[in-house]
Formats: C-alpha cells, sequence, structure tokens
C-alpha cells in the first residue's frame, strides 16, 4: 500500500527546493521531477482543463523521415500542443526526425503558453535547465516558440542568452529559413502576426500517439478583449479555417482509424468562414456573399456527418456566442458528444463587467437553461477566476452560487494574474491580496469537488457507451475510456482494444474517476 502522506510530502519537498538541477543527477530525472510536480499540482487544483499530466510532454510524430533529430516540448492548452504537430510536420520536410529523447536532439524547441505568469516561470526554469545540454553539445539548437515568444519578442533573446530562435504561433512556416540563419551562427526572430494564417494546407497535422482520439484546430486567435487576457496578443486577431480543410482532415482520420475528434479555437461558436480573413472583416461582405457563410453549428454538423463512427468534441465555448442552433445539431446527431465546456470566470455582474466578458450572470445561466432543456444528458464544465481585481467577499460568494446553480461536471480553477500590457493591468488594480486569493480559490476547488462527485455518483449503476482510449496509468490489465460526458471510466480490458466502443456499466466512483466493467461491445 502506497503512504499517500509521504507522496505529498515528497511533492512539497520538491516544490519547496524549486527543483533544481543541482538536486536531482541528470536531465530526465529533472524531467521526471517536473512531471511528478505537474500531476501533484493537477490533483491539489483539481484542475483537468489544462491538462497537468502532459505539460512538457516531448510532440513524437509516428514516422521518421530524417536523420536530423527535434525534441519540441509543449506547455498550456491544446492548441499549443496541436500547433506542435504542425511545427513538427514542416520540420519533417526539412528532414528532420522527432524524439523523445532530449539529449540526441540538434534543435530543442519548447512551445509556450503566457496565460498566467506561473506557465512563464516554468518555462523560464525549463530553459535554465537546458545550458548543460548546450555546453555537452556545442551544435544544439533551442528555440522559443508559441505565445511567451509572441509576448516577449526580442527582450526573451537578450533575458535567456541561450535562446537561438523565437518564432510567434503565426510564424511556423517561416521556419526553414530561420534555421538556416541560426544553422549560420545568428540568432532569429519572427513573431509577425497574420490576419489569414490557419495552417489550413498542412495536413495531416494530427498524428495522436493513442491512435483514437485527435484534435482539430478549427480557428485562430481571438477578438474578445477580455480584460485579464493576454490571448488577444499573443494569437492574434480571430480567423477561421477553411470548412473544406477540416473536412478533409477529419475524413483523413477516419481513414487512418481515429475514432474522436476533438475541434479547437478560442471560442469555437465564434467559427466563421466567409472565404478566408479576419472575422471583423466579415460585416464588409455583401448579403449574398454572408448567406453563404458557414457557421460553428453548420460546420458541426457537417463533421458529424463524415463518420458516424467517429465521436465529435469542441472547446472552448462562449456565453455570448453559443446559439441554440448548436445545441439542436447536438442533439440530432449521436455522434456529437454530450459535453460543453463553458467557462463563465465570474459569478459577479460587476466583475463579469469589469472583465468585458459580454455577458451577465442572468445570460449565463439562461444559456445553462436551454442547454438542460435540449440536451438533459449533457455535461457541462467551466473557467473561474478567482480573485480577481477588485473582488470583494460578494462577488466571491456570487461565485460559488453560480456554481450551486449549475452543478458542474469539472472545471479548470485559477488565481487571477496579472498579465502584462493587458487592459486590467494598464488601468485596473491587482488588489485582492494573495492569502485572500488563495482561500477563495481553495474554497471554489472545493466546491467544485463536491459537484463532481455528486456529478460522478449520478453515473453510477448507469451503463454507457465508452470509447477505449488508453491503457489505465494504475494497472496495465485495465482500459481507460470516456463516455459522451467526458467522465473517464477505469474498466478491466477484457478482450476490447483500444479504439472500440464498449458498453461499461459503472459500478463506482470518487470525485475524480469512475470504475465499472464492460457488459457488452457497442
Ligand atoms: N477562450 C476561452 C475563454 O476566454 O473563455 C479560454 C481562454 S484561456 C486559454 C483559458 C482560461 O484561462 C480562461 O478561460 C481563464 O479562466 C484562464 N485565464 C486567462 N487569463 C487568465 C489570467 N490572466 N489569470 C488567470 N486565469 C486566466
Amino acid at each position: 500500500m502506497f503512504d499517500l502522506s509521504k507522496i505529498w510530502h515528497f511533492y512539497d519537498f520538491l516544490r519547496k527546493k524549486e527543483v533544481s538541477c543541482h538536486f536531482v543527477i541528470n536531465i530526465n530525472t529533472y524531467l521526471c521531477a517536473l512531471k511528478f510536480i505537474a500531476f501533484m499540482e493537477s490533483l491539489d487544483q483539481g484542475n483537468k482543463v489544462i491538462d497537468e499530466s502532459k505539460q512538457g510532454e516531448a510532440t513524437v510524430l509516428n514516422t521518421s523521415v530524417g536523420d536530423k533529430k527535434v525534441y519540441i516540448e509543449s506547455y498550456g492548452c491544446q492548441m499549443n500542443f496541436s500547433d506542435s504537430e504542425i511545427v513538427a510536420s514542416i520540420l519533417q520536410k526539412e528532414g528532420y526526425s522527432t524524439t523523445k529523447n532530449i539529449e540526441e536532439a540538434e534543435l530543442v524547441f519548447v512551445n509556450t503558453c503566457s496565460i498566467r505568469e506561473k506557465a512563464e516561470d516554468t518555462v523560464r526554469k525549463r530553459l535554465k535547465s537546458f545550458r548543460k545540454l548546450k555546453r555537452n553539445n556545442k551544435k544544439l539548437k533551442v528555440g522559443v516558440l508559441g505565445c511567451m515568444a509572441e509576448r516577449l519578442k526580442s527582450k526573451l533573446l537578450e533575458e535567456e542568452k541561450l535562446v537561438d530562435l523565437i518564432v510567434g504561433p503565426d510564424a511556423y512556416r517561416d521556419l526553414p529559413s530561420l534555421l538556416e540563419e541560426i544553422d549560420g551562427g545568428e540568432k532569429a526572430i519572427n513573431v509577425l502576426l497574420s490576419m489569414e494564417e490557419t495552417y489550413a494546407d498542412i495536413a495531416p497535422v494530427r498524428y495522436g500517439s493513442n491512435g483514437v482520439t485527435a484534435f482539430v484546430t478549427i480557428m485562430r486567435g481571438c477578438d474578445n478583449m477580455c480584460t485579464f487576457c493576454v490571448v488577444p496578443f499573443t494569437r492574434g486577431r480571430e480567423r477561421s479555417r477553411d470548412t473544406e480543410s477540416i473536412l478533409e482532415e477529419v475524413r483523413q482520420l477516419s481513414e487512418q482509424g481515429y475514432k474522436e475528434v476533438t475541434l479547437l479555437g478560442q471560442n469555437v461558436d465564434s467559427y466563421l468562414w466567409y472565404g478566408g480573413g479576419p472575422k471583423k472583416h466579415f460585416k464588409n461582405l455583401s448579403e449574398i456573399e454572408k448567406a453563404s457563410s458557414i457557421n460553428f453549428a453548420q460546420l458541426l454538423k457537417k463533421v458529424a456527418e463524415v463518420d458516424s463512427t467517429v465521436r465529435v468534441r469542441f472547446f472552448t465555448s462562449n456565453p455570448q456566442d453559443m446559439t441554440n442552433e448548436v445545441f439542436e445539431v447536438m442533439a440530432s446527431k449521436e455522434n456529437i458528444c454530450n459535453f460543453i465546456h463553458l467557462p463563465f470566470q465570474s459569478g459577479s455582474d460587476r466583475i463579469l463587467d469589469l472583465m468585458n466578458r459580454g455577458y451577465t450572470v442572468e445570460k449565463y445561466k439562461e444559456r445553462i437553461d436551454k442547454i438542460k432543456e435540449i440536451l438533459p444528458d449533457c455535461a457541462i464544465s467551466h473557467d473561474i477566476i478567482s480573485g480577481f481585481c477588485s473582488e470583494t467577499e460578494e462577488d466571491h460568494q456570487a461565485t460559488l452560487e453560480l456554481m450551486d446553480y449549475v452543478t458542474f461536471d469539472y472545471g479548470y480553477m485559477f488565481n487571477y494574474s496579472e498579465r502584462p500590457n493587458t487592459y486590467a493591468a494598464k488601468k485596473l488594480t491587482d488588489d485582492v491580496p494573495e492569502d485572500v486569493k488563495k482561500r477563495r480559490l481553495a474554497e471554489i476547488i472545493q466546491r467544485q469537488r463536491e459537484h463532481s462527485f455528486i456529478r460522478n455518483k449520478s453515473y453510477v449503476g448507469n451503463t454507457y457507451k465508452v470509447l477505449v482510449e488508453t491503457v489505465s496509468k494504475k494497472s496495465e490489465e485495465e482500459f481507460l475510456g470516456r463516455n459522451s460526458q467526458n467522465a473517464a471510466i477505469i474498466f478491466p480490458k477484457e478482450d476490447a482494444k483500444l479504439g472500440d466502443y464498449v458498453h461499461v456499466l459503472v459500478e463506482d466512483c470518487n470525485s475524480a474517476t469512475l470504475k465499472g466493467r464492460i457488459v457488452s461491445k457497442a
């Protein structure tokens, strides 16, 4: 039997030591320690949205093309992991194979996240750990990709001397020429943001390691300008990807045997394909041009019709853009999963207004009521930011009340982290004391644990169609699969295979996991 308290003590010890290379023996031990911390933090925070256990995971394509090796490590949201696959695809054409072993790479890329200060701190620490690698391999080049590259631009080259290359999220096509530049010993940078880039033609970009579930990016950037958020500055203006290229990618995934696609975007409900270009230009089109555009509900239906045996999920949704049409399409297609991730951030109208979220608590509740009316079995998850500028105890209580109103299945819960150059950083004061933020977040997490347990208990005794996704991390004898509601269920393998649909009877649960057994093939 494991002594859980010893594991927590070890975790605390590592955190306090700030897990440095002096403390661990080599880079692989260091990596394991970081992953262990990330995993424990995910338990600590009840945070499932950004999969903490995947932070720092290397992107590895299942094809090997050349002698040159690139190691790509990704942090942050799923969009980043998806982008790393685009980068890997571009590099494949340059003769690079991906590797999981950082020590054999001649090119090390870190695809970064800027959403909270902590995400950037993690990357900074990681970069420091490359010093030894660089000392041992004089040819090694280090590149920083993604949101942190975009936010800090050349400043990052000045601050992190070992970095050779900085590439923003819209500049990955330029990688071949940037690599030539750094080959000649120069530093290189491209952080130009684009109004059009969607990497639509870089296909197939998806090589999921389990061969069962895949992410498909349908849009890039964000126009919402939430006052706390760095995304519009790091990922640029909102633009949608050509519908046909999305459908083609889904067709290819289906032919390759994938059984689930998740459509990705900062605000998928705002998807609008009208021939290309930024969303903000849509209003300038003629009525005839507007009429031939494709919105998210129409795209969702088309994706679901590619192959009825391929499940479809999507995230993230935004309350002000989510239409009844989307709920109706979901209700009409068995293979669109009954799951909606609908961030609300705060239960106080005053705070929502300060955040520039574009909806009120009333409007959010109205969306929830509509989901429950049209999709009674739909699971709902959330994002909450606790301790935003000027948040009072009353505002905090309002957040807990909204949680009680919905009883979310799970959620992603964060303390407010001020991000440079956002409206909030410039015009508002980050005035909630750190200990108050922590206490409020702890209360929110505790409330969510209670709700997750209620939701999980409601699954016990019922049978669900489950897609077998992966072998359970805890036992080789068990599979992990998810039902349509996105609840993870662990069950003995029996004679099922990865990618099978099976009917699983849920027999037991805690607030995080469901346990069951296969009762029949689906
Ligand atoms: N586009 C989605 C939206 O705004 O609803 C998700 C965007 S963001 C990548 C994911 C989540 O990170 C947000 O929903 C928010 O809860 C959190 N987040 C964003 N900026 C933050 C900040 N400055 N401090 C703390 N959490 C933040």
